[in-house]
């Protein structure tokens, strides 16, 4: 799960606003029998965090690499595309519908208010994104690869490995490149790239047409030149690349 998909989990969500929870299940041991009756405030995200907001306290949901969740409303399945079978980490029942959370990390988070502890300006598609700060944290990272300060989550909020590979092939830049040996115009694109692939990740997720559009991330041959794409799991966050060794020389 990357942002974009928990921002449209978020909008997709706001049926259980000011709902009741009914029945809690799941195998996380948070202290989930403090859920029942408890009536939903608010739901929101910040990056791949998911937060519901109750009146004392708040569940905060860390969808980690492999995590994923899906959702009926009315009945309804409103997330799509693929179905679970196992145990969920967590399960919240309403009158109107049923949340489920897999391979995610779950916390209660003694708070009234926990939107307020979070920067918004590093979440690449809240509308308080700020690209300068983002560019001058990436150039504050010099030594590091470029791939590995993408997923930076305190940089770039929301980015995840797929939207990590697509947007070095857009901008023809190896993930394994240090920030320093890459162009300041070249940086300035790899910034508005994080955010504008990340929209169109989104608009293309929300009409489950995400897996067609991607052009380099588990693919084989390169969208430009049709060589033989390389694929390897690269820098400090060992996470799998792929790349053009031709077109992504830089
Ligand atoms: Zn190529």
């Amino acid at each position: 799960v990357e942002g974009p998909s928990l921002l449209l989990a978020r909008e997709q969500l706001q049926p259980f606003k000011g709902q009741q929870v009914l029945h809690v299940s799941g195998n996380t041991k948070i202290g989930k029998e403090r859920l029942p009756d408890q009536v939903v405030k608010e739901i929101f995200n910040w990056g791949k965090h998911l937060v519901f907001q109750f009146p004392q306290f708040a569940l905060k949901v860390h969808f980690l690499m492999f995590g994923t969740f899906e959702a009926d409303v009315e009945g309804t399945t409103v997330t799509g595309d693929y179905k679970r079978a196992r145990e969920p980490r967590l399960l919240l029942r309403f009158a109107n519908g049923e949340i489920r959370m897999f391979s995610c990390s779950v916390k209660l988070i003694e708070d009234r208010n926990l939107k307020r502890s979070y920067d918004f300006s590093v979440d690449v598609l809240h509308r308080n994104w700020d690209p300068q700060k983002a560019l001058k944290q990436l150039k504050a990272n010099g030594d590091e690869e470029i791939a590995d300060v993408l997923l930076d989550q305190d940089i770039f909020s929301g980015v995840g490995n797929i939207i990590k590979n697509e947007v070095l092939a857009l901008a023809h830049v190896a993930p394994t490149v240090k920030v320093e040996d890459i162009p300041a115009k070249k940086q300035r694109e790899l910034v508005a790239l994080a955010r504008s692939f990340s929209r169109q990740f989104y608009k293309w997720r929300k009409v489950f047409l995400l897996r067609k559009n991607l052009r380099i991330h588990r693919k084989h041959k390169c969208p430009n030149c049709g060589a033989k794409l390389l694929r390897a799991k690269t820098g400090k966050r060992q996470r799998w690349s792929y790349w053009c060794a031709t077109c992504q020389a830089a």
